[in-house]
């Protein structure tokens, strides 16, 4: 965040709790995962307790099932308090205005600044309030192994931003790539596949992630760790590092699924050895089987 930025959002954060104004200040982690939980004010699902002895196996059993089943909530989801919710909401909103006023192709690779700088200069969408910038920081900074999601963060700062000189636009998808390794294997992806594939998502910056994993959660009741089991919270998508989804064409919404497997464009990657996929069947990351993702 520049400095100006970055000043006038910390004089906001004074108007909040101490401890809430070290961890908008700071923009870095306050301490250890419980103690960010505590910020989100989050609680577990209150299912009854299993009686049976919890074995090794049974955990694996009990993970499996999750990421067979990302949409079905888990007795040790963490899920936002219903305050808490009402600022998801309010910030879901924001990014969709954010998202209709720059257009889906440049609302993917827009740096947060940006995002910022639009609701402040346009009124329809309108500025980010002290408590929406202090939930996103929250998000942002909270270790995303609390949501049992295992993978590597990405990205550090919230600040980072796209370099538009590194983009390149592919045509007819409204979707942006890397230029170098990243469309480099997309260009051989597609000249062996020709016509039938499509590049369903490119380059996501990190308001485009927030607006993904924040939107799931919301769809859910404020289920953080549902939304992070089909959806990377922000920092840690590998689209911000040059991963993309591909998909046959005209197959629409199958594209995200396991049906997409069925596909003569699936059956011809997968025998042309070209993709080696990110999140495999059963990965022990926390993530359900994308098949869809090639990674880089
Ligand atoms: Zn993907």
């Amino acid at each position: 965040m520049k400095r100006r930025t970055f000043l006038k959002f910390a004089a906001l954060a004074a108007v909040l709790n101490p401890i809430e104004i070290l961890a908008a200040a700071s923009g870095n982690h306050i301490g250890k995962g419980k103690t960010q939980l505590r910020q989100l004010k989050v609680h577990p699902l209150e299912l009854p307790a299993m009686s049976p002895p919890v074995t090794r196996d049974a955990h694996v059993k009990d993970y499996l099932t999750k990421v067979r089943h990302p949409n079905t909530p888990h007795k040790d989801d963490i899920i936002l308090e219903p305050d808490q919710f009402q600022l998801l909401r309010s910030v879901v909103e924001r990014f969709d205005k954010i998202q209709t006023h720059a257009g889906h192709g440049n609302f993917c690779v827009l740096g947060f600044e940006d995002a910022l700088l639009l609701g402040e200069y346009h009124p329809e969408i309108g500025s980010f309030t002290p408590q929406e910038l202090d939930f996103l920081e929250i998000i942002y900074h909270q270790d995303a192994l609390d949501y049992g999601f295992k993978g590597e963060k990405q990205l550090v700062t919230l600040n980072q931003t796209i370099n538009r000189k590194d983009l390149f636009k592919v045509p007819y998808s409204g979707n942006y790539l890397f230029r170098g390794e990243s469309l480099e294997k997309y260009k051989r992806v597609k000249k062996n596949l020709g016509a039938d594939l499509v590049l369903t998502s490119g380059i996501r910056g990190i308001p485009k992630q927030f607006y993904l994993f924040l939107h799931k959660a919301y769809r859910h009741g404020g289920n953080l760790s549902l939304a992070s089991r089909s959806l990377a919270p922000p920092g840690y998508s590998y689209h911000a590092t040059g991963d993309f989804d591909v998909g046959q064409k005209g197959f629409g919404g199958g594209n995200f699924s396991e049906k997409f497997t069925t596909t003569p464009v699936f059956r011809m990657l997968a025998s042309e050895g070209f993709v080696e996929y990110r999140y495999k069947r059963d990965n022990m990351l926390g993530v359900r089987y994308e098949p869809w993702h090639v990674k880089l």
